[in-house]
């Protein structure tokens, strides 16, 4: 049996709420906490990339690799990117604050979206999906993103065993991650998870999608430089498969 690491705490949790103009408040979370979001709109028909952290307030590596990437493009160096951004830094604010992995209702939110083997039962209390599906708003927050900014390609940054987890047709842009990160690829992170958005939108709606889970305890220090060039890469690969 793995021991794992804990995460360690994210050094100014504050300092990442990336709220204020032109960031726009998305919704609120359970415990009554802003859900901030920032698009990045370069052209009407460039690709749609949405860029998630912080679904699991705890585990503050993928965090921080949002917040390296907001410090570094947020202006107009995203423009070089060629393509339309949607940040979405820290779903759950409850969480990220609290040092925990739910939001403030005990909710598991990466358990809690209407996908068909969404069930009511948890294999463990850490994993709590909700009194139902879709129950969550920070889930509405989510959703409302894909359904409005219907975005084509999605990473969400999580921290565990390293590994790149393709969930849809990502395999293209896994391989490149990989590759860079030196992280393995797997369709299966080894158990399941009913209510996922990589089942939610990468297996049942076809949206390439990428659940990286970082080595969890990584430096929140760095994390942003270690990832850069890997998730970078992937999205050249991406547009290069358009
Ligand atoms: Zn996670």
């Amino acid at each position: 049996m793995i021991e794992l690491k804990e995460s360690l705490p994210y050094p100014d949790p504050q300092s990442a709420f990336f709220s204020g103009a032109p960031w726009k408040t998305m919704g609120t979370s359970a415990g009554g906490r802003d859900v901030t979001g920032l698009l990045l709109e370069h052209s009407n028909n460039a690709p749609r990339v949405f860029l998630l952290g912080g679904v699991h307030g705890n585990e503050t590596e993928g965090v921080a690799f949002m917040e390296g990437f907001v410090r570094e493009f947020a202006d107009e160096t995203w423009k070089s990117l060629g393509v339309n951004l949607f940040l979405l830094p820290v779903l759950n604010p409850d969480g990220f604050l609290g040092f925990k992995r739910q939001n403030d209702n005990g909710v598991d939110l990466n358990r809690n979206m209407s996908t068909k083997d969404w069930t009511p039962v948890a294999s463990e209390p850490k994993y709590f999906p909700g009194p139902s599906s879709d129950s969550e708003p920070e889930t509405k927050i989510l959703l409302s993103v894909l359904n409005d900014y219907k975005p084509e390609y999605i990473i969400s940054f999580h921290s565990w065993k390293p590994m790149v987890n393709i969930n849809g047709p990502a395999h293209a842009m896994a391989r490149t991650m990989g590759e860079k990160l030196n992280y393995i690829l797997t369709e299966d992170i080894g158990y399941p998870t009913p209510g996922s958005l990589g089942t939610y939108a990468g297996w049942e709606r076809q949206i390439p999608t990428i659940t990286l889970e970082f080595e969890r305890g990584m430096d929140p220090a760095v994390v942003y430089g270690f990832a850069r060039e890997g998730i970078l890469s992937s999205l050249e690969t991406f547009i290069n498969s358009r």
